[in-house]
C-alpha cells in the first residue's frame, strides 16, 4: 500500500522519512527509541509505529499501535468511526495487537465497517488522549 499525500508532505518525502526513522531506530541511538508504547491506547504488543505530523520535523515522532495509527489515518474518510475510536480510547479501550501484515485487512473488516473487535478495557483511563489533539481539517494535496 502506497503512502498518499498528509498535511502537505507528498508521499516521496513521506517515504523518505520513514526510512530516515527507520535508519534511526535501528542504529541503537537513545536519542531515537523504536517506538514500544502507544501514546494512545498504551499498547506494547504487535506493530508499534511512529506517527508524524510534520514530516519536516522527523524527531516529533509519536508511538502509535497500528490500529490507532491506521484508524487515525482513515479519519478524514471515516468520520463517524474516528469519533468512536475516539470516545473508546478514552475511556480506556485497547484494540487487540496486530502485526504489519494483518493489520490493514483486519481494521478494513472491522473497526472500519464498525465491528469493534474485544480488545482490553483498562481500568486507568485519561479522558482525552493524542488521537484528541489532532486536526479534522484535511491539508490538500500538493
Ligand atoms: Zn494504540
Amino acid at each position: 500500500m502506497g503512502l498518499s499525500w498528509y498535511n502537505g508532505h507528498s508521499p516521496a518525502q513521506r517515504e523518505a522519512v520513514q526510512r530516515y526513522l527507520n535508519q534511526q531506530w535501528a542504529s541503537g541511538d537513545p536519542a531515537w527509541p523504536r517506538p514500544s508504547l502507544c501514546a494512545a491506547c498504551a499498547q506494547t504488543q504487535g506493530a508499534i509505529h511512529g506517527h508524524l505530523e510534520n514530516y519536516d520535523r522527523p524527531e516529533t515522532y509519536v508511538p502509535l499501535c497500528i490500529t490507532c495509527h491506521l484508524v487515525l489515518h482513515c479519519r478524514f474518510r471515516h468520520r463517524a468511526i474516528w469519533a468512536e475510536y475516539q470516545r473508546r480510547i478514552a475511556e480506556g479501550w485497547q484494540p487487540p495487537p496486530l502485526n504489519q501484515r494483518e493489520a490493514f485487512g483486519r481494521i478494513r473488516a472491522g473497526i472500519l465497517a464498525g465491528l469493534w473487535p474485544d480488545g482490553l478495557w483498562r481500568p486507568e483511563t485519561t479522558n482525552r488522549t493524542y488521537l484528541d489533539t489532532l486536526s479534522m481539517t484535511r491539508v490538500p494535496a500538493g
